[in-house]
């Protein structure tokens, strides 16, 4: 029996439409739908089974540092290069959607709020 897919696996299907900003073989970004800085973007990977960053970074250390990859263009791309990424790992750590994403936060650390 497979687990409900969740609203990032949704995306990944095309079920939801996003806006795709970068995109390789295994990554996926997308804006955040609440955004919490000038450029907050979502980076996941396209394979559903990874709840968190301890998962991804046990199971395909590869996999994570393609995502930083793309974090790190991304930053480049829009603003000067400089970005921070927040993993939230467990409910009471603030996470909501159990598929590793990384929040890239950039573009003036005064508009950032805590994620
Ligand atoms: P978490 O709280 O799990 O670290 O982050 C989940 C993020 O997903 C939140 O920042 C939330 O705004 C974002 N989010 C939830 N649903 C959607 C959606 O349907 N589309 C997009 N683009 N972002 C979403």
């Amino acid at each position: 029996m497979s687990a409900e897919p969740t609203i990032f696996g949704k995306i990944v299907s095309g079920e939801i439409p996003v806006e795709v900003l970068a995109e390789t073989e295994r990554v996926l970004a997308f804006p955040d739908i609440a955004p919490q800085a000038p450029i907050h973007i979502l980076i996941i990977p396209k394979e559903t089974q990874y709840r968190d960053v301890t998962e991804l970074a046990a199971g395909d250390p590869e996999l994570l540092a393609e995502m930083v990859a793309v974090a790190k263009q991304l930053a480049t791309d829009k603003a000067n290069g400089d970005y921070r990424l927040v993993f939230n790992n467990g409910a009471t750590a603030g996470q909501t959607v159990f598929h590793v994403h990384a929040h890239l936060l950039s573009g003036g650390l005064e508009e950032q709020s805590l994620i």
